[in-house]
């Protein structure tokens, strides 16, 4: 007799229209993520789409009972390679799962399907008269559970966290199918361990997130924007202490950018703010609660920089149009790619203190082992975040990320930012923790998902 498919069992449980076969032709965008597609002639054995909760669940305790890998997938957007479904496992996506269930003014909170589309989450914010400040690229795509799922960061985490610190409660579905329900609203909750923290950033490989408790904020009704040159990095620390000490709590961006970025951008927008060739350029955003008031304080802020010489040159936008031209510059590395040509990406964490001496000491390593080094550097440096191109000319990509990583490690930083460890970075999760933190993470993978079904091959089984 021979044994049913993971696709028969989970269909006949579920019924029509729940459960696809892997090679089905209508489902295949989910035999690929952001990074990768799936080896040539490999398909998941199923790909499930459920509605419910319920049959989310129904679904966990087969594969469980069946021991195949189960890979959650959101919006497909995720940078590590993390929701590419193993060959012959199942493929769950939360896609159909997005309802906004409820905002509740009081609490300042809103709970939404996991599935929900980021963007989603920021319109209906917005229409009940809040924000939700997580931003990133991906709005239109990225759901609010792969969000939480990679802990994403963004343009705004100097001034409202990451994804860790939006979210107040959860709802799970662990590996055997269980649902853990704890839609907490409250601020202050110290009731035992806090088990959400568990299930953001682990990126599916401890459960499957349906539901969340997400913190909604007052609407900004200010934003004042500047993009400026400084002469060192010690001038741009300088700036953000008097950003942060004389903007009254509103700095919401300091990005900086070294010199190669600039002249990469020169390639992509016609009219950038100032001219080339200085050693540093830096975009400060605040985001404030009244525009004539929080714009006499920023401009303040800014003259006084320019007359004690730690900024050198600026343009202050004068207006919602000259604020979007002045993001246009460091949003346009949509386009290097293309500009630059073949390149190791990176999503790093160095103490932002360091950020300028490691810049210096990263070049030179790569300089000394890869013909023609090219490189371009920029980053929320106040998160302490850099990215990175690093071109490879005719040596590998390998080599490059073996290079950086490997400062990255001697630097005291962090492999991965805010894009997560996936299958990607996982070669190099040890060079920043320890053996004794991946052993505790091991035990939680253990303890947890003891048949190892969720997203296998992902960041630390
Ligand atoms: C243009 C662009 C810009 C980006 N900018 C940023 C940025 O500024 N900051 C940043 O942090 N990231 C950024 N990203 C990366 C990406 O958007 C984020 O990682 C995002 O959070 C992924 O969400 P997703 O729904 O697409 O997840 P997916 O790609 O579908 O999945 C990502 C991981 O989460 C797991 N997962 C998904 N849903 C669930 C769930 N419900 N429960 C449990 N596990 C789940 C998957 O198995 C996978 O491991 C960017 C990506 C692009 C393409």
């Amino acid at each position: 007799m021979t044994m049913p498919s993971i696709y028969e069992t989970l269909n006949s449980q579920l019924g029509p229209g729940i459960v696809y076969e892997g090679s089905d032709a209508s489902k295949a965008r989910h035999l690929h993520d952001f990074m990768y597609t799936m080896p040539a002639g490999t398909t998941p054995g199923a790909i499930a789409i459920p509605k419910t909760v319920e049959q989310l669940s129904t679904i966990m305790r087969l594969c469980h009972e069946n021991g195949q890998p189960v890979t959650p997938q959101g919006g497909l957007t995720g940078l590590v390679a993390g929701s590419l479904p193993d060959p012959g496992g199942v493929a769950l996506s939360l896609e159909r799962m997005r309802a906004v269930i409820e905002i509740d003014p009081a609490a300042a909170t809103m709970i939404v399907e996991a599935g929900a589309p980021l963007e989603t989450v920021q319109n209906a914010a917005d229409e009940a008269g809040f924000l939700f400040p997580l931003d990133l690229g991906a709005r239109g795509s990225a759901s609010i559970g792969g969000n939480a799922s990679t802990n994403a960061g963004g343009n705004r985490v100097l001034r409202y966290g990451m994804m860790r610190d939006l979210v107040l409660g959860m709802e799970v579905v662990l590996a055997n199918g269980t649902i853990v329900t704890s839609l907490n609203k409250m601020l202050k909750n110290n009731a035992g361990y806090d088990l959400k923290h568990l299930f953001m950033g682990s990126e599916g490989t401890l459960g499957i997130i349906t539901k969340l408790v997400l913190r909604l904020f007052p609407k900004p009704q200010s934003a004042c924007t500047a993009f400026c040159a400084v002469n060192s990095y010690a001038d741009a620390m300088n700036l953000l202490g008097r950003a942060r000490k004389d903007l009254a709590g509103t700095l919401s961006a300091f990005e900086v950018m070294w010199p190669s970025f600039y002249e990469l951008a020169q390639n992509a927008i016609t009219n950038l703010p100032l001219a080339g060739g200085h050693p540093l350029y830096v975009l400060l955003d605040a985001l404030g609660s009244d525009q004539d008031t929080d714009q006499v304080r920023f401009q303040g802020m800014m003259e006084r920089a320019l007359e004690d010489g730690i900024v050198v040159d600026a343009v202050i936008a004068q207006s919602g149009k000259e604020s979007t031209a002045i993001w246009g510059v460091r949003d346009c590395v949509g386009e290097f790619p293309r500009l630059f040509g073949p390149a190791a990406t990176f999503d790093i964490s160095i103490p932002t203190g360091k950020i300028a001496e490691f810049v210096a000491d990263c070049d030179a390593r790569l300089a000394a082992k890869i013909k023609k080094s090219r490189t371009v550097w920029f980053g929320h440096v106040a998160d302490s975040n850099l990215h990175l191109m690093a071109a490879y000319d005719d040596a590998s990509k390998e080599l490059a990320e073996q290079i950086v990583y490997e400062a990255v490690r001697e630097w005291d930083g962090s492999i991965s930012a805010e894009h997560g460890i996936g299958t990607l970075k996982k070669p190099y999760l040890s060079y920043s923790r320890s053996p004794e933190e991946l052993e505790v993470m091991r035990t939680l993978k253990a303890a947890l998902d003891p048949r190892g079904i969720l997203n296998p091959g992902k960041v630390i089984n």
